[in-house]
């Protein structure tokens, strides 16, 4: 099949969290399953260049339509470890890609709209005619709309569009402007509530919901938090939307890079290993007590690695720290966010816990450093208040590291609790808790804690069990592939709702 993702991330040219390395990952192994990718993404000023190849360009006359006039962009074309990628360059006087940051500016809606229209206006000037043009996040979820109301018309009528939802938190609202902008014009139209209207604000057009609407299929990113979506708040008011077209709405479990992520070849480990050669962890435990000058000793470390926001659980990761070191447990953390409050309270705690030989709190972004953590530690905490899949426990399983999680999303669908589960043994690979107050978190962390120290065999079964299971792309992809090949074959342009 012939498939093209459009995406805001990909890794390592682009990356600010998950999304990089699912757009990564999943394109990886759909190609060695035999498919034709390529991935669109903006030219930006930001991107790491030394690891783009062969860079060139593939058209240097694009005109976008935009506003009331045309867009001049140009499209370059490189290789990103053997992907074939795209790059959108627009030569506006907005500079919506060279603005030497990935997001987070005003016009925000702007730039992913006018992205949108030129990933079109670009297949249907190229001639380009791939089978299934896959979309992720409210960055890219006017694709299905822009398509079915204009560039089906216009020579796309065949091209089917997936769209993955990695965070529904994030949805992508602008007022009636952008309908002048993007050509779809009709406010009446796209105002309604079956459409694009704001369930929460009825003056804002909602991206995500269209995209919903739009799109043949919509996936999110685990099984669990398909279900979430519908029944729960964490479908930030478009669970209804989602259970009105359940029928094409589904669950599928992110994987992680077997090649990237493995500890038997990682070269920022202080010792390879795998499952039959665990002995190496400790090697690594030992140098991440060095690098962080913490005290040698019988103790297990926990850690946390992570972006340090809201959505993962802020006063449980700061509970799991004082309830570890007070249980006699030492405390690594590495994580770093945009918002400067959350940034200041954590940089006083650094403070606080400076001179404490079993804590280390590193706020900065440091992949090298999260690999030797992921092996080093001896456990992982992912508190999460939502999480619609988490890498940092998939990782952690591979490392031979033991997630203790709180029950949610793509938490839930990975980690089976040592002790109270109702699958096999074999199966069980860390400890669930469900709550989001600290008791559920201190019970989970106490039976962590406690096999370690008096059931160190018992725990060592239990990592093991974590290593053997296939969290790899190899099983999403074929998922992925399973539903491209349906909406190719079954689907209507329109996903057989659009009004
Ligand atoms: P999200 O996408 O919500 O940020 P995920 O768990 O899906 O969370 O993915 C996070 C990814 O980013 C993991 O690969 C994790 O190792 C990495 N990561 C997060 N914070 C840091 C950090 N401070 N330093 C290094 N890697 C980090």
């Amino acid at each position: 099949m012939d498939i093209v993702m459009a995406a805001s991330e990909c890794a390592p040219i682009a990356k600010v969290g998950g999304l990089a390395d699912v757009v990564h990952g999943l394109s990886g192994e759909l190609m060695a399953q035999d498919h034709r990718v390529e991935i669109i993404l903006p030219k930006y000023d930001c991107m790491h260049y030394d690891r783009i190849d062969d860079l060139s360009t593939e058209m240097e006359d694009l005109w976008v339509p935009w506003c009331d006039g045309a867009v001049h962009c140009s499209v370059m074309a490189g290789r990103v470890d053997g992907r074939r990628c795209l790059f959108l360059d627009s030569h506006s006087d907005d500079a919506y890609f060279n603005r030497g940051g990935f997001y987070g500016y005003r016009d925000e809606p702007y730039r992913w709209a006018f992205f949108c229209k030129a990933v079109l206006q670009y297949l249907l000037d190229s001639g380009r005619r791939p089978d299934v043009l896959h979309a992720h996040d409210w960055q890219c979820a006017l694709l299905p709309v822009l398509l079915y109301e204009i560039y089906a018309g216009a020579g796309l009528k065949d091209l089917r569009v997936c769209l993955t939802v990695h965070n529904f938190m994030h949805q992508g609202s602008a007022d009636g402007e952008i309908l002048r902008a993007t050509g779809l014009h009709r406010p009446d139209h796209f105002y309604d509530q079956e459409r694009m209207g704001d369930q929460m604000n009825r003056s804002w057009l909602n991206f995500l919901k269209g995209g919903i609407v739009y799109s043949n299929f919509t996936v999110t990113v685990s099984p669990r938090h398909a279900w979430e979506v519908r029944h729960t708040d964490q479908g930030f008011g478009l669970g209804h939307l989602l259970h009105i077209h359940q029928g094409r709405f589904g669950g599928i479990l992110n994987g992680i890079e077997y090649d990237a992520w493995n500890p038997a070849t990682d070269p920022h480990l202080a010792a390879n290993y795998d499952r039959d050669s665990l002995d190496g962890k400790y090697a690594n435990k030992a140098a991440l007590r060095e690098r962080f000058l913490l005290r040698d000793g019988f103790k297990p470390i926990i850690a946390y690695v992570g972006r340090l926001d809201s959505q993962k659980g802020i006063h449980l990761i700061r509970h799991a720290l004082a309830h570890g070191l007070a249980h006699g447990a030492q405390f690594v953390l590495l994580g770093s966010s945009p918002d400067p409050d959350i940034n200041a309270r954590f940089w006083d705690l650094k403070r606080q816990v400076n001179d404490n030989e079993d804590c280390h709190l590193e706020l900065t972004f440091d992949e090298p450093l999260a690999r030797l953590i992921y092996a080093g530690a001896d456990m992982i905490v992912v508190p999460s208040v939502f999480e619609p899949c988490g890498l940092t426990q998939m990782i952690a399983l591979r490392y031979g590291t033991a997630p203790v999680v709180r029950s949610v999303g793509g938490l839930a669908d990975t980690v089976v609790d040592w002790d109270y589960s109702d699958r096999p043994q074999e199966e069980r690979n860390g400890f669930v808790f469900h709550s989001s107050d600290t008791q559920g978190l201190e019970s989970a962390l106490n039976r962590a804690i406690g096999l370690w120290n008096h059931f160190p065999k018992g725990f060592r079964w239990m990592i093991e069990n974590g290593m053997a299971r296939d969290l790899s792309w190899r099983q999403p992809a074929r998922h992925y592939a399973d539903i491209y090949d349906y909406i190719r074959v079954k689907s209507p342009p329109d996903g057989g709702t659009a009004p």
